[in-house]
């Protein structure tokens, strides 16, 4: 799993292609994630006691992680990630394209 909450990431995909914004859930079990403003969806409302009207709702859907790539602040672009284990048995990410260290895995 390459993407974490609070990462950024750049969409590479459908509506919302090379958008970049902050991750707000990734459920690893399904290896999606919700992403800011990302792929947007209305969600209607049935008319309730609380919400007379019904109404719909703006709503993030989840996004594949398949569908997204984490940006390198460095390169300043969506970059494939590998792993790297440090001396002190961490395991961090890194940018495949400049080698730069990008974060803890
Ligand atoms: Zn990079």
């Amino acid at each position: 799993m390459h993407i974490r909450r609070d990462d950024t990431v750049e969409v590479i995909t459908g509506e919302d292609r090379g958008v970049r914004a902050r991750v707000l859930r990734v459920n690893r079990r399904k290896r999606q994630a919700i992403v800011e403003g990302v792929n947007r969806v209305y969600k209607h409302l049935r008319r309730s006691r609380r919400n007379p009207q019904g109404g719909r709702l703006e709503i993030e859907a989840p996004i594949d992680l398949s569908n997204l790539k984490l940006v390198c602040s460095k390169c300043d672009k969506g970059v494939r990630v590998g792993a790297r284990i440090e001396d002190d048995g961490t395991k961090h990410r890194v940018c495949r394209t400049c080698g730069a260290d990008l974060g803890e895995l």
